[in-house]
């Protein structure tokens, strides 16, 4: 499947006030799927257009996705519900965003070329939202089986000294 069609002129949709929306799946986003623990589903993704009264362009950003983790604490998978929605104000490359936007944290300013690779941008959002250590609501931490896994330094002396 092409994907070329992910890569657009995001002013020209901005002041047309577009809407794109698409799906990839995560074994085709590199850097995703070598973040989570299986590369399985797919990221949905939508972005809105839009152009103020004061000629700004911005985009509002949705994404979705089922994501397969590893739990941090019972190291067994889990599926965390990705859902990131951001309003990206559109600078030209170099441009300063205006100082009451700077403000505004509800809102991230965002350089764009001419063409923007709509699906490494969503990828980008999705591994900013990825929780830094993922864990189940509630799950134990593996139990260590066996006595074999305990090695104590004196357990070790005994073994040495037994040979002597
Ligand atoms: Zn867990």
């Amino acid at each position: 499947m092409s994907q070329e069609r992910f890569v657009i002129d995001l002013r020209a949709l901005a002041k047309d006030g577009r809407r794109l929306d698409g799906e990839v799946p995560v074994i085709q986003l590199g850097r995703l799927a070598e973040s989570v623990q299986e590369p399985t589903g797919t990221v949905i993704f939508g972005f809105q257009g839009e152009r103020d009264d004061e000629g700004k362009l911005y985009v509002d950003l949705e994404i979705r996705s089922d994501l397969v983790l590893q739990c941090q604490r019972c190291l067994d998978a889990m599926v965390w519900p990705c859902e990131v929605q951001n309003r990206l104000l559109l600078l030209r490359p170099g441009e300063q965003p205006p100082e009451d936007e700077l403000e505004n944290d509800a809102v991230d300013a965002l350089e764009v070329e001419p063409l923007t690779d709509l699906l490494a941008l969503v990828e980008d959002e999705v591994l900013l939202a990825l929780p830094l250590v993922p864990r189940h609501e509630s799950c134990e931490p593996p139990v260590k089986s066996g006595v074999d896994e305990e090695i104590s330094p004196f357990a070790v002396l005994r073994q040495l000294r037994g040979k002597v």
